[in-house]
């Protein structure tokens, strides 16, 4: 496997080990050892484009679902008051 694809399994994996959790980017990277993705803007933008962290909730969410800055639930709640 080339290396770039080898560094594009490891966005992709790390999104998956995010995906729906509540884990901070600190743990991920701690689990993939990988501390060094923090200031990677590669991996920045590819996590930009999969999922965005809850403001409320801390919470994974999908990019688009909720409203961009808080995941469904959540905006879900601002709705109803
Ligand atoms: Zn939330």
């Amino acid at each position: 496997m080339a290396a770039g694809e080898e560094r594009q399994k490891l966005f992709h994996d790390i999104v998956e080990h995010l995906r729906g959790s509540c884990r901070s980017l600190t743990e991920a990277y701690a689990a993939f050892e990988c501390e060094d993705l923090d200031n990677d803007e590669a991996f920045c933008d590819y996590l930009d484009s999969e999922l965005f962290m809850c403001d409320d909730c801390g919470w994974w969410a999908e990019v688009g679902e909720g409203d961009g800055e808080k995941c469904e639930d959540c905006s879900d709640d601002e709705d109803e008051d």
